[in-house]
């Protein structure tokens, strides 16, 4: 079969090239072989294809990369609980094997303690770039066919569900009213933190480098939010003037751009009791100077709260699947616009990703083929266009 894979990994001088490797085989009844329809790119694909950040399976030099799948099940094994022509994506990480770690014993190896833990597509383990994948039944969300056209999104959104469950989880520390949510960043994450911060009743607010003419601000626009370029010239100078400007005490505040700087300068503009979550890094090594005494003060005198979030587990996934349903209903066509770019496997060698204004899905297998792979219910399935 066809994959992707970023060769010479190890010896420090990777190339990405499409590939012919072995087709995968189920050797255990719990495992299941899916066919891929569709692989969503993302920043972690980026480093992984231009930054040598990915690390191949242990004896292996080179990683099959992605990790954003949607796919239809090709093969069941008998204890996999899953059919053929189910349509399925995949969790991203696997736990690892220290007894000690009490969240991968749980079900949580988003929780890793011991930083072991495996991530197909991104570290240790070969992830969906390819025609076809193998994986337990146990690590597989089935996704309903109504959501057949945006399901490469669940990963994505899971990390949007993770961080408003942990958000909800911190803030049972008080009676906890938030009514306003600003986002720094205007990315895949960032545009789909936006429209999930709308359909749960906020006022949304998204500064970002993105120009105010952007598709990027139309897309807050349309999602019932409100866009302001950073920065450059016709834009708000900083954060802080931004934050004063819009005179809301801001309850929760998503750092989407992994700029780290903005991270710091996000403490001092989060409102009393309000809670600051981290969701993004950037491959670099930034020194700072902050107003350390001032920064302290306001966090404790104001009982703010800073929390990191990094990957999602099987409960964000399901919940993102409800989530981006209800995008679909209530902004039709909004996730389509989300992806800008689609290409075949192919291209991907070849891709520059300057050129992705917003979200690129790489397509396994052409979209008019799709819907006869997946197994006919009787649930609707809503059309959608590329
Ligand atoms: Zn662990």
């Amino acid at each position: 079969m066809k994959a992707i894979r970023v060769k010479q990994l190890r010896q420090g001088n990777p190339s990405i090239e499409l590939e012919m490797v072995e087709d995968p085989v189920i050797s255990h009844p719990q495992e299941v072989i899916v066919k891929v329809l569709a692989v969503g790119l993302d920043g972690t694909d980026k480093e992984i294809l231009k930054e040598k950040y990915g690390v191949p399976p242990q004896g292996e030099d080179d990683l099959t990369t992605g990790h954003e799948s949607l796919g239809v099940v090709a093969e069941a094994g008998a204890e996999s609980g899953f059919q053929i022509g189910d349509l399925v994506t995949a969790i991203v990480r696997r736990p690892c094997k220290k007894k000690s770690c009490v969240n991968c014993r749980n079900g949580h190896s988003d929780f890793c303690q011991t930083g072991e833990f495996v991530e197909r597509g991104i570290k240790g383990a070969h992830g969906f770039l390819s025609e076809y994948y193998k994986e337990e039944g146990r690590y597989l969300v089935q996704v309903p066919t109504e959501l057949l056209g945006h399901g490469m999104l669940v990963e994505p959104q899971s990390i949007v569900e993770k961080v408003w469950d942990q958000v909800l989880r911190v803030q049972q520390r008080l009676i906890w009213e938030p009514r306003t949510a600003l986002i720094l960043g205007s990315g895949p994450l960032g545009l789909l933190a936006a429209a999930t911060c709308r359909l749960l009743g906020l006022d949304v607010f998204v500064w970002s480098m993105s120009p105010q003419d952007s598709l990027q601000a139309q897309l807050v626009k349309d999602s019932g939010g409100v866009y302001q370029q950073a920065g450059t010239a016709g834009g708000t100078t900083t954060l802080t003037a931004y934050a004063e400007g819009l005179g809301k005490p801001l309850d929760l505040i998503l750092e989407c751009t992994g700029y780290s700087p903005l991270a710091f300068e996000a403490m001092s503009v989060l409102a009393p009791n309000g809670v600051l979550a981290l969701l993004g890094v950037t491959p670099a090594d930034r020194k700072l100077e902050i107003p350390s005494d001032k920064l302290n003060h306001s966090m404790v005198l104001e009982n703010k709260c800073v929390i990191g979030s990094v990957n999602a587990a099987r409960k964000d996934f399901e919940t993102a699947i409800y989530r981006l349903q209800q995008m679909e209903k209530q902004y039709p066509g909004w996730l389509n616009r989300l992806v800008t770019n689609r290409m075949s496997l192919d291209a991907v060698p070849k891709l520059d990703f300057a050129s992705i204004p917003i979200k690129a899905v790489v397509d396994i297998v052409p979209v008019e083929q799709w819907r006869e792979l997946v197994k006919q219910t009787n649930e609707v399935v809503y059309s959608f266009s590329v």
